[in-house]
């Protein structure tokens, strides 16, 4: 996928705003959703997206609708922060296949890193379990 391209409505984010597909989620409000990363490359790696956009990346997102979104995604990485307290915080995005990208749906990663810990392979591995996964975005929910 280019990183000029239009938007498809059947990307697994779109599908999880339409409640096609289900996610464990962190937080939610007409702005964005966040949500835990099912292939987790730190412990409580969390994803916001933005919610009532069409925007595959960064360089797609409408100006006038960054400023609210980025708010959420501060207030996630703060409860993730708070919740976890890791000894770092990698907020990252990345724009097109060749950086990285394999959802085309914007979204942040939120990934906590523990001192000697490293982060395990982008998008691949087996799924987490199910049951860490709620209880990770439980102890993030009660920061928000
Ligand atoms: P990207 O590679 O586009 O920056 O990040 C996409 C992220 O979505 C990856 O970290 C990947 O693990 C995650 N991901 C892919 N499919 C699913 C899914 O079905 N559910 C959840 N919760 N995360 C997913």
């Amino acid at each position: 996928m280019t990183l000029h391209a239009d938007y498809q409505t059947d990307n697994i984010f779109a599908k999880m705003l339409r409640g096609d597909v289900p996610c464990v989620k962190v937080f939610e409000d007409d702005v964005a959703l966040a949500f835990m990363d099912i292939f987790p490359q730190t412990e409580g790696h969390t994803l916001v997206i933005p919610k009532g956009v069409e925007a595959r990346n960064f360089l797609d997102m409408p100006t006038d609708k960054l400023g609210a979104y980025m708010e959420r995604v501060q207030k996630v990485a703060r409860a993730v922060e708070k919740a976890l307290k890791p000894d770092g915080l990698r907020v990252i995005q990345f724009n097109g296949a060749s950086a990285g990208q394999t959802v085309y749906h914007l979204h942040f990663h939120i990934m906590p890193i523990r001192e000697g810990d490293s982060a395990r392979p982008h998008a691949s591995g087996a799924p987490a379990d199910m049951g860490q996964l709620n209880a990770l975005a439980d102890q993030i929910a009660a920061h928000l």
